[in-house]
């Protein structure tokens, strides 16, 4: 087959290798549609290395068609279209065994520990089979919509920890991909107000278009005071960090107000360590949560959010490119210019 090989960092080279063999209890699946992951990008530069092999096919959001299915394997067949929850926990940990399976102290995941999608061909291990990662697409449903899925799934999992609730403002930092999926997760979960602040204009004006109350751009106007305006001088219920920019990491915490909530959902590059009003966290008794992949429960809320057009996913997709331009599409994802490139082989 062919696949985009990660041979060390800032290598990444499209090239024939060898199809995955499947044994009786594996499933291999075709892919149809891979999209490219911030994270992609942060371990294509090095800036993230956990888990990361060299050489390795990696990539973690896809959807596709299964190709073979081991003689062992009878929740699916072959032809079934299927998207993959990437992230496997090890299910006997403290952390599964106290609903936080996404921190698994031992988990593993395909793009990672398993060769991932940007290739013709996947292998899926039986433990994923077993233990719920693969989930059928609706007939309807795109591949590149099930691709979408996983980061999806990403966004319902950092918002269950905010309890987004009817009425609430929430602002969101940053219109990427990321920035939008939040978006609309907020709007059905009941937020009144979703304001967005992005200093790309065409990343903003995709925002507005997929409804956005209010779009703000941070080099020329004052969120703070656009949050303020908009709550009567209180400050939003809930603060999503969807970009990892230590610039705004003070900002984002001044514009919640007293008992706010605030997701520092993006991940930084490593060895950034902006530094952090504390004072703004103490005496405003902020909330501050975190967020780390997916739980499989959140892949299933996706698919039917998807399925129930709550959230559009598919709309994202701005960019599409064959899997042997893995290379420009990598740049294109790079460049802001697009909000979510999707590969085909
Ligand atoms: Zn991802
Ligand atoms: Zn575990």
């Amino acid at each position: 087959m062919n696949a985009g090989i990660l041979n060390r960092v800032d290598e990444l080279i499209y090239t024939e290798t060898e199809t995955p063999s499947i044994n009786e209890s594996e499933l291999l699946v075709r892919v149809k549609a891979a999209s490219i992951c911030g994270t992609d990008l942060r371990i294509y530069h090095g800036k993230k290395t956990k888990g990361v092999r060299y050489p390795s096919i990696i990539g973690h959001e896809f959807a596709g068609e299964i190709a073979e299915a081991g003689a062992q394997v009878s929740a699916f067949k072959e032809g079934d279209r299927i998207c993959v929850d990437p992230v496997l926990p090890c299910g006997g940990c403290f952390y599964c065994l106290n609903g936080m399976e996404n921190v698994c102290q031992n988990r593993v995941a395909i793009g990672y520990e398993y060769d991932g999608c940007f290739a013709e061909y996947v292998r899926i291990p039986a433990k994923f089979i077993t233990q719920g990662n693969i989930q059928q697409l609706p007939p309807d449903m795109s591949f590149a919509a099930g691709a979408l899925a996983e980061p999806l799934s990403c966004v319902i999992n950092g918002q269950r920890k905010l309890d987004i609730t009817v009425g609430d403002t929430v602002v969101i930092v940053g219109a990427g991909p990321i920035g939008i999926m939040h978006m609309m997760v907020a709007k059905a979960s009941g937020a009144s107000t979703v304001i967005v602040s992005e200093p790309n204009a065409m990343r903003r004006n995709t925002a507005a278009n997929f409804g956005a109350d209010i779009t703000v751009d941070p080099i020329s106007e004052s969120l703070r005071d656009t949050v303020l305006t908009q709550t009567n001088g209180l400050g939003a219920d809930v603060v999503i960090l969807a970009i990892g920019n230590p610039k705004i990491v003070n900002d984002a915490l001044s514009v919640a107000r007293k008992g706010g909530r605030i997701s520092m959902f993006a991940g930084f590059s490593a060895g950034e360590t902006p530094p952090v009003d504390v004072n703004l966290i103490h005496y405003n008794e902020l909330v501050v949560v975190g967020a780390s992949a997916l739980q499989r429960r959140d892949q299933k809320t996706a698919v039917s959010l998807i399925a129930s057009s709550a959230v559009a996913v598919e709309r994202l997709v701005t960019d599409t490119y064959p899997l042997e331009e893995i290379r420009e599409a990598f740049s294109k994802a790079e460049s802001g210019d697009a909000i979510k490139v999707v590969l085909v082989p």
